[in-house]
């Protein structure tokens, strides 16, 4: 299961936008957007130039995979599975990476970044219905119960990070039940129900070349 493994910071830098990879250090003084806003290597203070279509479409589509931690080809799957189905295929484009379990695992409130929610999967740390689940790309259906492993419920990250995200990441389409560390997954996210600053119909517009 292949990942992006080079250094989080300069994605945020290239996309010109804080993508909040890392955390709580995304929340600090130390976070590197803050500090160079500007996109990384020998020209990026000087590229001023007007974007054109085609490299605003590439830009939203690799802020989008960047945020949820998606290579190229996985994120191609998960377009030609939305085009393929009945609806706004934006729209279902961001739900079906909504319903990812690592993503599921991060808006609970378990894990301070998708990429350490990605860990506590492939760690086995989480079960979806009673069985463990360890692929961080698997699709949560409606009506399915997400929850932190009982062998892995003392583990200081899940509950810093509970503290930490208080009531603001909660989402409508989530059930969180913060005793037994779990949650369900009530109803496919609704377009507005997701806070990801995205536009997708760029993203749409790309892929339809
Ligand atoms: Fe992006 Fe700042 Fe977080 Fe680094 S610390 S991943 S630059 S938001």
């Amino acid at each position: 299961m292949a990942r992006y493994t080079g250094p989080n910071c300069k994605l945020c830098r290239r996309e010109g936008m804080k993508l909040f990879l890392k955390g709580e250090r995304c929340y600090l003084d130390k976070c590197s957007f803050d500090r160079r806003s500007y996109a990384p290597g020998m020209h990026g203070q000087n590229m001023r130039r007007k974007p054109s279509e085609y490299a605003l479409q590439l830009r939203e589509k690799q802020k989008t995979k960047r945020m949820y931690g998606v290579l190229e080809n996985q994120f191609r799957i998960y377009y030609k599975r939305a085009a393929r189905r009945k609806g706004v295929t934006g729209e279902l484009l961001l739900q079906m990476l909504e319903c990812r379990l690592d993503n599921i695992v991060f808006r609970l409130g378990f894990a301070p970044s998708r990429k350490t929610a990605r860990q506590l999967v492939r760690h086995r740390h989480v079960s979806v219905n009673g069985k463990t689940v360890d692929i961080p790309s698997f699709q949560v259906s409606q009506g399915d119960l997400v929850q932190i492993r009982e062998k892995s419920r003392q583990l200081p990250l899940i509950h810093d990070a509970l503290k930490r995200v208080g009531d603001g990441r909660q989402s409508n389409w989530l059930e969180i039940d913060k005793v037994n560390l779990s949650g369900t997954l009530v109803e496919y996210p609704k377009r507005e129900e997701i806070p990801t600053p995205v536009e997708e119909q760029l993203i749409v517009e790309l892929y339809s070349k």
